[in-house]
């Protein structure tokens, strides 16, 4: 199996950025779109998974690409702010 860390480090540090973003952070369907925006503004990072490897290598790559995933995940809260497409997602369910 692959595994593209870089979707979890983004999820991770989306969290802490919400403090100030109400809205975002009590809708699922915003907080997917903002982790879409970074993501694709981010390289992917695929390794094969393995027990054992991820954890050690989850922090070396934290601190790796900790100001980029920030700088990505704060222009994507903003235009999601500016344009949320949840409206337009009438059935919207983050958990389907
Ligand atoms: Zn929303």
């Amino acid at each position: 199996m692959l595994k593209n860390h870089m979707e979890v480090l983004v999820e991770s540090h989306l969290k802490g950025l919400l403090e100030h973003h109400e809205h975002i952070a009590a809708c699922g369907c915003c907080q997917l779109d903002v982790q879409a925006i970074a993501l694709n503004n981010l390289k992917p990072y695929y390794t094969r998974t393995g027990k054992g490897l991820v954890f050690t290598k989850m922090k070396e790559l934290d601190h790796q690409f900790q100001s980029d995933i920030t700088q990505a995940l704060v222009r994507a809260i903003q235009m999601v702010e500016n344009n949320p497409k949840h409206e337009e997602d009438v059935l919207c369910n983050p958990y389907e």
